[in-house]
């Protein structure tokens, strides 16, 4: 841990860790998930757990990785942590991030650095970087992180890990401190894809507490539970990526960043390596791959980064200093007391990223920002719609095949991708956000010492098909 940095508070005699109060919820796991319930939630009894510090657990920090939280303690916990620690599973401690999810390298925590586990110069990912590092190190089993645009599955792909985002209002966000509220899930961080199997079948599920929550339709049926039954997978390549970011380039290109964007999109050698060989891997165990076209992906970091600022500049609205965060210690007036609590508690990230979301949202400006993005983000849900289906009728294909990210885990200083750069890579994660489908990130292999992590997507409610593939891949 001194040499990683994962967890921004780690305590085994927190009132958290010893399991003396289970809040038993009435939610009952999935059967279909887990075959055995029973057996599951054995497996789960006395397992050590991380949290990602935006997550909230009764007498643990709450930082979200940000100086104006640093000494904030959770009154409650999560919904998603409660039904854990019901079944007997441990809150060991809470994980660094990047401040409020914001970043793919956790570096932008404003409370210490999180090093990869497998070489300690580089980055673990982000933002739920901590939560990766302490699962790949072998702390914990698993943990929970959340995912507004790959934040669990990007840092699963740089320390070799499983990561998945379930599908949007699957699993409650009550007691996850809000970044982009229409985007985010609480995602696992997990060593095998059973163990993600186990955690999810109990996480999910309505919620009281969270309205987005419903009755998961028509109990996800797993289609690949016997041996040598295969499916379909549609295959995003790199050459249908650039294809889609072609069409950007043109007059101007190189001013707007576009031209930027689409080389920051292009997959490093032993990523493209990786991605050659799942293909193949999956074509053998039996499975028909055929190379699908998303037009609209080529928008689809634009898109992202415009509504997830809006929602962000007014869900962090609150931590003014008087309603939540520290409280400087002395002002003229309740305007300047404001200022300096967030000018002081707030890093130069967060702040990019407040003020641009006041800006796409200022009055007389939403239809060309704000609106525009909402459409493309109506074009993308569309475009899987075609290619997956729905949970109720099922597309073409069950699941599509595609990179998490262009680089496996980056360095620091020359070694570093400009943030630009690295919001322009969130290209293979965002858009399942952005349509709310369910995505798990798998370790693919490994080149020089560092993982690569492949991701399936699938269509709505579709987890334990997304999970089966990965274990049979396993
Ligand atoms: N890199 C993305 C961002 O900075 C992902 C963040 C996330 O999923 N929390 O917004």
């Amino acid at each position: 841990e001194a040499k990683i940095g994962a967890f921004i508070q780690y305590d085994l005699s927190a009132p958290g860790a010893s399991g003396e109060k289970p809040q038993e919820d009435g939610a009952e796991p999935d059967e279909v998930l887990l075959r055995d319930s029973a057996e599951a939630e054995t497996r789960l009894r006395g397992l050590p757990f991380a949290v990602k510090d935006n997550i909230a657990v009764e007498g643990f920090s709450l930082s979200c990785g940000s100086k104006l939280l640093e000494s904030f303690v959770s009154p409650y916990t999560a919904t998603a942590a409660a039904r854990l620690t019901a079944r007997g599973a441990r809150v060991i401690g809470k994980t660094n991030l990047d401040e409020f999810g914001m970043g793919s390298s956790t570096d932008n925590s404003a409370i210490k650095r999180t090093n990869n586990p497998w070489d300690t110069g580089r980055v673990a990912g982000g933002s739920s970087g901590g939560s990766a590092a302490a699962v790949a190190a072998g702390m914990v089993p698993f943990a929970l992180g959340s995912d507004t645009g790959g934040s669990v599955r990007q840092p699963a792909a740089f320390c070799g890990t499983i990561g998945l985002k379930p599908t949007y209002g699957a699993v409650s966000r009550y007691g996850l401190v809000a970044y982009a509220s229409s985007l985010e899930s609480i995602g696992i961080l997990s060593d095998t894809v059973g163990r993600a199997r186990d955690v999810y079948a109990v996480i999910r599920g309505r919620d009281p507490m969270d309205q987005t929550t419903g009755e998961i339709p028509g109990r996800s049926r797993s289609l690949y539970s016997s041996p040598g039954t295969a499916g379909t997978i549609g295959v995003l390549s790199p050459e249908s990526i650039a294809r889609a970011l072609a069409g950007l380039s043109g007059p101007g290109a190189e001013k707007t960043g576009l031209e930027t964007a689409a080389r920051a999109a292009v997959l490093e050698d032993a990523v493209a390596r990786s991605f050659e060989l799942t293909k193949e891997r999956f074509s053998r165990m039996g499975y028909t791959l055929t190379e699908v076209q998303l037009p609209c992906l080529a928008y689809a970091v634009p898109a992202y980064y415009t509504i997830a600022a809006a929602e962000a500049s007014a869900n962090l609205a609150r931590f003014d200093g008087i309603r939540y965060g520290k409280r400087p210690a002395r002002a003229e007036n309740p305007n300047e007391l404001v200022a300096q609590a967030r000018e002081t508690g707030l890093g130069s990230e967060v702040k990019l990223r407040i003020l641009l979301g006041t800006f796409v949202l200022r009055s007389g400006f939403q239809d060309q920002y704000y609106l525009r993005a909402q459409r493309i983000r109506s074009g993308i849900r569309r475009e899987f719609e075609v290619l997956l289906g729905t949970a109720g009728e099922p597309g073409p294909y069950d699941a599509l095949l595609m990179p998490v990210f262009p680089t496996r885990a980056f360095g620091r200083d020359g070694a570093a991708l400009t943030p630009f750069m690295q919001k322009a890579a969130d290209i293979y994660t965002c858009c399942a956000n952005l349509a709310g489908l369910p995505a798990l990130a798998f370790p693919a292999g490994a080149e020089g010492g560092l993982p690569v992590g492949m991701q399936l997507l699938g269509r709505s409610f579709s987890e334990s098909v997304l999970l089966d593939m990965a274990e049979q891949y396993e």
